[in-house]
């Protein structure tokens, strides 16, 4: 029992008391992850039988890293273990059950692309306006409703969804719905919502099932429980409900997909769900300096909402937190690469030992310029998966028709790809006649003679031919083979063999990439179904940071701040600070959304060891324009006492004679003549936030120095350009003023409202 002694007292009471409910809510780098990995193999090592754990990450990537670290402990075993993303456990689960719910084993699983494609076909189809009925709206309100268990009935039954719609001035939502649900349902497919939907279904509506997967799965565990939705939770709930051993951990301060339905109640909820619960708690971070714990729990502390917690770290203190500012993104680029460069081979770090992480995937544009430059290596995660990209996907629709034909959206990608004379006109009327006989559009390109009579009868029977000689061939041949059959024989390396250009020949050496991935797979010994069919059942589910190709290589990471959830690094920079940015411009619309991005911002620093740095610029391309920022609020609000300024030399040149402790005097008086009109009330008018809100010190130029308090009284506080928050319209800047007191009016800008004008000794604005 070694690896017990791994573990401090707490942690180790979470891990032996492994018999009931149990929750561990706890800050950022305390062990949780530890936790789950250790209680799993002491699970083992009591002889609880590997196929009875079910354990549930966020990333595929943290369920990998796990078991391999559970198989060090307690041996190969370890392998049988359950474990994954709620996606990737409940499609498996669902192949088995399929049928019970009316879909085939092999259905196909849609990607976003996917559904977006089928919902932009029903629009056209239903003749709506793709502008007021964008996809992408319709795609978010469709996976909303899923992701709260509504099923397209109660979305048209519910009078106060129909009453938002009709308000959204888009009251045809629920019918698109509709519509959507029964075209997947024909052409066999899930999307990515439809695999927690429907495995509620399935539990819901057969006790069987219910009770066989509450018997299989007696241990369940779940990690980063702040960010499932309604619809996981539920699924959690009716498993564990036999023998109650559920155990969750989590964090409600890195709570960052409440955009995507994931809802902090869960976790309180839980105590409600589980009275007979243990709570563990863990204050000691393990992971980073004392500066960075510090600086993290002085961050989340501006947020209102969040449990109180004690993180404390006995690490050394370790270098302060750096500050950078740049003129442009491309030299804030440049200043990380050439940092990197010069801490690896100061310090003797790997490129691994560092991260570059940032709010938005195009940012990773100028940081790729810069580090290529210098020869650094680096991964981007996320982003464009290698299975997104258009030539694997076309090949995989003709995989995906092989296997399921009634596949929609995969007839409509490929039935004209590459050319062969069936254009739109004969792919809509294909759609009319499925519909007309309720049919799927194969039926239709089967018998094209029967149902769309005239000339491209012909061009439809040797699409159909072909598919059909696709599905002979597979039953025939191994993964490979069947792969490479069908890559030649429907001319797609052909056609992008003769495309000469720089893409083409990437687009051709990405298709033989993906070829040998599958030969890989059609050679592996430890699984025992090697059918392309196998190959290809959760494709759409795979990222980029599932691929094999690169494990061991050493190379520099960069990704969003959302997927670096749960990793850590010696050394992090977090790039973009910038108002507009980071916090994001949808952000700033609501206290809650502003509380978020926070929480992602606590997220970011908490993936750092040893060394911090958080860079800025001061102007940077955003939609095709060059736009003026100005630094986030999220560095004013981090006491001065841990960081260090730096400014970019070509900054400093600029600044002709002034030296950097004379730029550094210069920020700080700026800071003192901005923070100057203070409301006179601000102690008095506002009772709640200025005694619990840490005191800011920060020697920043910022706009946003927190000088909180309504104040009704001091009319005379405010300014024009002043940034304001009103508790109704959200947070605004100061356009004008007009009147004498105590009757001035303002006119406030606010985020996606426009102009408002407001009586200021009514009006409650909060000078933020
Ligand atoms: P996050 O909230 O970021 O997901 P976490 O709470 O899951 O963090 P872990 O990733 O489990 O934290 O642990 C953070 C780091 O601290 C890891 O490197 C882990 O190995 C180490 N660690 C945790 N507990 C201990 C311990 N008792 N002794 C030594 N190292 C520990
Ligand atoms: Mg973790």
């Amino acid at each position: 029992m070694d690896y017990l002694a791994g573990l401090n007292p707490q942690q180790r009471a979470a891990v032996e008391n492994t018999e009931g409910p149990a929750m561990i809510v706890a800050g950022a780098g305390s062990g949780k992850t530890r936790v789950i990995t250790y209680r799993v193999a002491h699970l083992i090592e009591k002889g609880v039988d590997p196929f009875n754990i079910l354990v549930l990450t966020f990333t595929n990537k943290a369920a990998k890293g796990m078991r391999e670290r559970i198989i060090k402990v307690i041996g190969a075993e370890a392998k049988n273990i359950w474990m994954g993303t709620f996606h990737s456990v409940f499609a498996k689960i669902l192949r088995v059950e399929a049928q019970k719910i009316g879909y085939p084993s092999n259905f196909t699983i849609y990607d976003t692309d996917d559904s977006k494609s089928l919902i932009r076909s029903i629009l056209r189809e239903m003749q709506l306006d793709d502008k007021l009925y964008n996809a992408n709206f319709v795609y978010n309100r469709i996976s909303a409703a899923k992701n709260n268990l509504i099923s397209h009935v109660e979305y048209q039954q519910s009078a106060e969804i129909q009453a938002e719609d009709v308000s959204n001035k888009r009251p045809l939502i629920g019918t698109i719905y509709e519509t959507y649900t029964k075209r997947c349902f024909k052409a066999g497919a899930m999307d990515f919502d439809d695999l927690l939907f429907k495995t509620n279904v399935l539990l819901k509506d057969h006790i069987d099932v219910l009770n066989k997967y509450q018997q299989k799965f007696r241990y369940l565990m779940v990690d980063e429980y702040q960010d499932t939705n309604f619809s996981q939770y539920t699924i959690v709930k009716k498993l564990a409900a036999a023998y109650l051993n559920i155990c969750v951990v989590g964090d409600d301060a890195q709570s960052i997909y409440g955009f995507r339905g994931a809802n902090i109640q869960n976790i309180l909820n839980f105590e409600k769900d589980y009275p007979d619960l243990n709570v563990y708690k863990l204050e000691q971070n393990y992971r980073s300096t004392q500066n960075i714990v510090e600086v993290a729990n002085s961050i989340i502390a501006n947020n209102k909402n969040q449990l109180k917690k004690n993180v404390f770290s006995d690490n050394e203190s370790g270098d302060r937190i750096k500050v950078q500012r740049a003129f442009t993104d491309n030299e804030e680029g440049k200043l990380v690469a050439e940092a990197i460069v010069q801490e690896r081979t100061s310090k003797g770090y790997d490129h691994k030992d560092f991260a570059i992480l940032y709010r938005t995937n195009a940012q990773s544009r100028a940081m790729e310029e810069a580090l290529r430059k210098l020869n650094v290596p680096y991964k981007i995660y996320g982003g464009l998966s290698f299975y997104q990209r258009k030539e694997i996907k076309d090949l995989i629709a003709y995989f995906r028709l092989t296997f399921n034909p009634g596949d929609e959206e995969a007839i409509k990608r490929v039935i004209n790809y590459p050319k062969r004379g069936l254009g739109d006109t004969t792919v809509d009327k294909i759609i009319v006649a499925a519909d007309q006989h309720d049919i799927t559009m194969w039926d239709v390109v089967c018998d094209p003679q029967k149902y769309i009579p005239g000339r491209i009868a012909s061009q439809l029977n040797d699409f159909a031919m072909l598919i059909k000689s696709f599905m002979a061939e597979a039953k025939k041949l191994d993964a490979y083979e069947t792969a490479l059959y069908i890559a030649q024989h429907s001319g797609i390396l052909k056609e992008l063999h003769t495309d000469d250009s720089i893409e083409g020949r990437s687009r051709y050496e990405n298709i033989s990439e993906l070829l040998n991935g599958i030969k890989e797979f059609a050679e592996r010994e430890d699984i025992e179904d090697r059918s392309l069919a196998t190959f290809m059942q959760d494709v759409a589910l795979l990222t980029n940071d599932d691929r094999q190709d690169d494990k061991e290589k050493d190379t520099v990471s960069l990704m969003t701040i959302h997927s670096a959830k749960g990793l850590e690094f010696k050394n992090v920079f977090v790039v973009g600070l910038e108002e507009n940015l980071f916090p994001s411009q949808m952000s700033l619309n609501s206290r809650s959304d502003l509380e978020e991005e926070r929480r992602l911002f606590y997220v970011a620093i908490t993936r750092a060891e040893k060394k911090l740095t958080l860079t800025y610029a001061t102007s940077r391309y955003r939609w095709g324009n060059l736009t003026t920022c100005e630094p986030s609020r999220f560095i004013n609000e981090i006491n001065a006492k841990y960081l260090e300024l730096e400014v970019a030399k070509s900054a400093m040149s600029s600044l002709g004679e002034n030296s950097f402790s004379d730029e550094r005097r210069s920020w700080s008086q700026q800071r003192d003549a901005f923070s100057k009109p203070k409301p006179a009330s601000a102690s008095t008018a506002n009772s709640a936030t200025p005694a619990q809100r840490p005191k800011t010190t920060s020697i920043l130029p910022k706009a946003h120095v927190p000088t909180p308090g309504f104040a009704p009284d001091a009319a005379s506080a405010f300014q024009n350009g002043m940034e304001v928050e009103h508790e109704k319209f959200g947070f605004g800047k100061i356009v004008n003023l007009e009147g004498n007191l105590p009757d001035v009016k303002a006119t406030v800008f606010f985020q996606g409202l426009g102009n408002k004008q407001l009586l200021l000794k009514f009006a409650k604005l909060r000078i933020v």
